[in-house]
């Protein structure tokens, strides 16, 4: 089973992945963990994205697309996988059909995780880090005992500035305008399979599997 998980950040798609790989035993690739990989591993995909990282730049397209292509011809994922942040744009997308049509398949689901800004925004923005220990809390889900302070090492806890309101937003929008783009290019096939993503983790995951047959 092969799955594309889209989403906004703040919206689960880790949590939902973890569930997906432990039901159907297939791993979950997500693009910043497979670059370092093949960076680390010095594959040929790996040589060239460095090249870029180290002159400051964007690994452009063609090499994050190589060294995806590279990862799902791995044996771990001969009954499939989870893509995790790829593909998020078009481009990617379009070169991702044409490397699975080489393969000889496609992707079976596409689950869209739909959130709005609002419930992000009370999401993220609502998290504190541990300065000292880097323990995450949460204003209203998780908050700590004593305001302001970490349960575990009595360090003062601050906002990241990724989890800013204002930062959320623009984060939001930037993801919003590529993610429509891609649903209109899956949407063509019964594969797109949007699901509500403000519903609660449970319900959320409840209906990821009803799609997939868990
Ligand atoms: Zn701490």
């Amino acid at each position: 089973m092969k799955i594309i998980l889209l989403g906004p950040p703040g919206a689960g798609k880790g949590t939902q992945a973890k569930i997906i790989t432990g039901k159907f035993a297939i791993p979950q690739i997500s693009t910043g963990d497979i670059l370092r990989k093949a960076v680390k591993d010095q594959t040929e995909m790996g040589k060239r994205a460095k090249s870029f990282m180290d002159s400051g730049g964007l690994v452009p397209d063609e090499v994050v697309i190589g060294i995806i292509n590279e990862r799902i011809t791995e044996p771990d994922c001969s009954k499939g996988y989870i893509l995790d942040g790829f593909p998020r744009t078009l481009i990617q997308a379009e070169a991702l059909t044409e490397a699975l049509t080489a393969l000889g398949g496609d992707i079976d689901f596409v689950i869209d995780l739909k959130a709005d800004a609002e419930t992000l925004s009370r999401r993220l923005s609502g998290r504190r880090v541990c300065r000292e220990c880097g323990q995450m809390f949460h204003v209203e889900f998780n908050p700590s005992k004593i305001d302001g302070k970490c349960d575990k090492c009595g360090g003062e806890l601050y906002q990241r500035d990724d989890d800013k309101e204002e930062t959320v937003l623009k984060r939001f929008e930037v993801y919003d305008t590529q993610a429509r783009a891609l649903e209109s290019y899956y949407s063509t096939s019964g594969r797109y399979k949007p699901v509500d993503g403000n519903a609660s983790m449970e319900d959320v995951s409840q209906k990821v599997l009803d799609i997939l047959g868990g």
